[in-house]
């Protein structure tokens, strides 16, 4: 087994190669043939923390960015103000060949002013920023995003009014936008959030 085999762009490969990795983990092995696969599919997978899930769906989200198109593409929510900021630390170092793509931070102490509109290719932030930025300030379109992100779903849902946030977010989102969903937990609350969020997914289980 090698990165190689997973037929990753090569600019990510050399990301994934700069960050001193040599061997995919499972759920990386695992996952990433499907999620950049074409056409899309979504998934629900369980996977600790630990696992190298970051960079599973960092290496899947970059993936997808088109930077001919200057608008935000991939959406990633985050539970918590601190695993936004290192997963976005984990796809800006997966992305170091690919300087055209621009990262975002949706996340308390980050500010937009009425009227801008985001320029950047990612989005990863937490849901109540991310709710503000897109449906009550207009910075971006939801219907626009190719590929939807939600990590740590079982901290999500423990978390009062995230699991609301996350559903009105997922409203807005075109049919066709890809949908990956990880959870440490396979408890009954967050698999019945989980495909509630996620149509027609494949489950992974670790
Ligand atoms: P995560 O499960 O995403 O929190 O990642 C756990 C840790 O494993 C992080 O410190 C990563 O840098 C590391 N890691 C992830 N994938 C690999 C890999 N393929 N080879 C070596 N280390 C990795």
């Amino acid at each position: 087994k090698s990165f190689e085999a997973l037929h990753l762009k090569p600019e990510l490969l050399k990301g994934v190669y700069a960050m001193g990795y040599n061997t995919p983990s499972k759920i990386q092995e695992t996952a990433l043939p499907t999620l950049i696969a074409d056409p899309p599919q979504n998934m629900i997978a369980q996977s600790q923390s630990g696992t190298g899930k970051t960079a599973a769906f960092t290496l899947a989200m970059l993936t997808r960015v088109d930077t001919t198109k200057d608008y935000p593409q991939v959406l990633c929510l985050s539970p918590t103000y601190e695993l936004a900021i290192q997963t976005g630390e984990v796809a800006a170092r997966m992305a170091k060949f690919c300087p055209d793509i621009s990262i975002r931070y949706a996340v308390r102490g980050e500010e937009i002013s009425r009227g801008d509109k985001l320029k950047d290719h990612v989005i990863i932030g937490t849901p109540g920023k991310v709710l503000d930025w897109s449906l009550k300030f207009r910075a971006f379109d939801l219907s626009k995003i190719i590929v939807f992100v939600l990590d740590e779903a079982d901290v999500m849902i423990a978390q009062q009014g995230h699991q609301d946030q996350c559903i009105r977010l997922q409203k807005h989102l075109s049919k066709k936008c890809q949908m990956m969903l990880f959870s440490a937990t396979y408890e009954k609350k967050v698999m019945d959030f989980a495909e509630f969020i996620v149509p027609s997914p494949i489950t992974i289980r670790l």
